[in-house]
């Protein structure tokens, strides 16, 4: 029987097939079961067009056999079939239309994207296989073809006589590839694997896929016996529960395929299920997982949704559905309007996944707006887990995102003891205010005995209390909310309205103090850029602040970033001047000035140390506490 070529592009397809290294070859199946399922769709749809009259839905099934002594896997199908021509078009040419766009894919892509990004058809059978044999019987014929490949070397197409019996459709054999060391091909022979790849892949086709399956059951009247037996089963559930109407679905029903597909243990907090008609249709069931899983802050965990392209499986974690700072979302999205030879229509494939993605952004953030609105409660519990990622979101990108999250996230504010989102906090700023101020700790028990929040506390202003390392960083990014600007209760001047007594008596302050304070800013050289008296301390005597766009606690942590890249905020000592410890230096400074120097020196490390940063000498600051106590 003459051998014929396979089509030139075909043939690099089939030659990356048969060589391939790719770790999922399990696919092939998938592959198999979809092609036999669109084979029976098209028979199904010309039935009803056609007024076909023999054609009974229910009848419609895929068929998997085993054959394990001689290494053969049957998948065959009642479905349209295949003519002598369709089987030399179809099989020996991939790609009909867009044959070239797909060539140049293959060229520019790696093996790995085309094959777990798209799935490669029929092909993809010679991963596992030494042969592939295809015999089938278009609807409506009475002749039955036989088209064999053992890979690279051609393919033949022959007639089979005595198939009298066959009812159209197609029978797909492969003789399976010998087990090697790393790969264990005959595994596709057990009935479980098959199973298992079915539920896997393949859950959702709308016809059942049947396989004999080996069972045992205890014998009658033999006491501790078994006998087995075989039983056709259909391995898969056929109807998604994404596609059944939702007021069918009980959340007890959402939890547990939430639980089984994502491999949770509780509940999922939230569950978004929707149908969208339009340009491109699609439904998408997305879950707010109850608890972060324990790798997701980290580099390890993979951010995605499941694709599915008319209820198969065709990607396990697009990682494109999803924006950054919603990774933690879980779920699904099926479209009709993706096929699965999605390869050849790349580009338009991209967009219609871009537009998914993008209403998909809409439709989390839209969820989680109102849950913060009608049931704060749960948005607190979501909050715990995820708003770190959210702060994040709003920081990457450099702000890309702020739009989109800034009203998502909260911060503990001094006045209610409790999260707040910035609404809430500029709906409740006094007449007089000119910004949302924020202060940056370690903890909020420790932010709020800082003294730079007094002056802040004594007006009655709110105050947001920052303890994540990003809080400052993605509040610098915002800049502005409702016009309203951000200000550090640290930062070098708080602008607060000062009436003209005040004023007055600030300037009179500073115009006495100002020889002893240029003194004491000489004594501390660089380590300061001034030192001057506080308008905003009440009670204590000292305290740090930080001039210019850096402040202390971002300091801190980008010189956490192990790198050289160090960086230092323009530090300001202020002194309170109505402290007692004012007039104590007021009157050192006029009997001993030359040990004003000392004494300032132990105010900046009190401030230092205030502010939870460390002192560069705590040796001299330790001796210079005695000194001055058995003075
Ligand atoms: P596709 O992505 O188009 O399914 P494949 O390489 O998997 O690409 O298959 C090529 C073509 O072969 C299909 O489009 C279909 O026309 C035909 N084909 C494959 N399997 C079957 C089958 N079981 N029954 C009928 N036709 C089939």
């Amino acid at each position: 029987m003459a051998k014929k070529q396979f089509k030139a592009e075909s043939k690099k397809l089939l030659d990356m097939m048969i060589n391939s290294i790719y770790t999922h070859k399990e696919i092939f199946l998938r592959e198999l079961i979809s092609n036999a399922s669109d084979a029976i769709d098209k028979l199904y749809y010309k039935s009803l067009t056609d007024g076909e009259t023999g054609v009974n839905r229910d009848d419609f099934k895929v068929f998997i056999e085993t054959d394990r002594d001689n290494g053969i896997l049957k998948i065959s199908d009642n479905g349209i079939g295949m003519t002598r021509e369709e089987l030399e078009n179809n099989l020996g040419t991939i790609a009909k239309s867009g044959s070239l766009d797909f060539k140049s894919e293959i060229e520019n892509k790696d093996e790995i994207d085309i094959i777990g990004q798209f799935g490669v058809g029929f092909y993809s059978a010679f991963m596992v296989s030494d042969k592939v044999t295809v015999v089938s019987r278009a609807y409506g014929s009475d002749e039955t073809y036989k088209w064999e490949s053992t890979g690279a070397d051609g393919y033949s197409i022959s007639q089979v006589d005595n198939m009298t019996e066959m009812p159209n459709g197609t029978v797909i054999t492969l003789q399976l590839k010998e087990d090697t060391d790393d790969e264990k091909y005959r595994d596709y022979l057990n009935q479980y694997t098959i199973k298992n790849l079915v539920r896997k892949y393949s859950d959702y086709v709308r016809y059942p896929i049947t396989m004999m399956m080996e069972k045992s059951r205890p014998k009658e009247d033999a006491d501790g016996e078994f006998e087995t037996y075989s039983e056709l089963e259909t391995l898969n559930s056929m109807v998604p529960l994404w596609k059944k109407n939702k007021s069918e679905i009980t959340d007890e029903e959402y939890n547990q395929f939430y639980k089984e597909k994502y491999f949770d243990f509780v509940d999922p907090l939230k569950v978004m299920h929707s149908s969208v008609e339009g340009v491109v249709s699609y439904t998408s069931l997305m879950f707010i997982p109850g608890n972060a899983p324990y790798n997701y802050y980290t580099r390890d965990y993979e951010k995605g949704l499941q694709l599915y392209s008319s209820g198969v499986l065709i990607m396990e974690k697009c990682a494109d559905l999803l924006p950054d700072c919603f990774s933690f979302v879980k779920g699904l999205v099926d479209s009709q309007d993706l096929s699965l030879n999605i390869s050849r229509e790349t580009l338009q494939h991209d967009r219609q996944l871009k537009a998914i993605a993008k209403r998909l952004e809409k439709k989390i953030k839209s969820e989680l707006e109102s849950m913060l609105k009608n049931d704060r409660e749960k948005y607190l519990e979501f909050y715990k887990n995820f708003g770190l990622q959210l702060k994040y979101g709003v920081y990457d990108n450099y702000g890309q995102n702020k739009e989109l999250l800034q009203d998502l996230i909260m911060f503990h504010s001094s006045t209610e003891d409790a999260l707040v989102t910035l609404a809430e906090y500029v709906e409740r700023m006094k007449e007089d205010q000119k910004y949302i101020y924020y202060a940056s700790g370690e903890t909020i028990a420790k932010i709020d005995k800082l003294p730079q929040t007094e002056l802040l506390k004594d007006k009655g202003y709110e105050i947001l209390y920052l303890t994540d390392d990003v809080d400052e960083f993605a509040l610098n990014i915002i800049m502005s909310y409702k016009d309203k600007e951000f200000k550090s209760v640290a930062a070098d001047d708080l602008e607060i309205e000062e009436s003209s007594e005040e004023k007055a008596k600030a300037e009179q302050q500073a115009e006495e103090a100002k020889p002893m304070l240029d003194a004491m800013k000489e004594a501390l050289g660089d380590k300061v850029s001034d030192v001057k008296l506080s308008q905003r301390l009440k009670s204590h005597p000292v305290c740090i602040t930080a001039r210019g766009g850096l402040s202390i606690e971002m300091e801190k942590v980008i010189n956490a970033i192990p790198n050289d890249d160090k960086v230092k905020a323009e530090r300001v000592l202020e002194i309170n001047a109505d402290h007692p410890v004012m007039e104590a230096l007021s009157k050192k400074y006029e009997s001993n000035p030359e040990e004003i120097g000392e004494y300032a020196e132990l105010l900046y490390n009190q401030a230092l140390l205030i502010e939870g940063l460390t002192i560069d000498d705590p040796v001299e600051f330790s001796n210079a506490i005695c000194r001055l106590m058995t003075k």
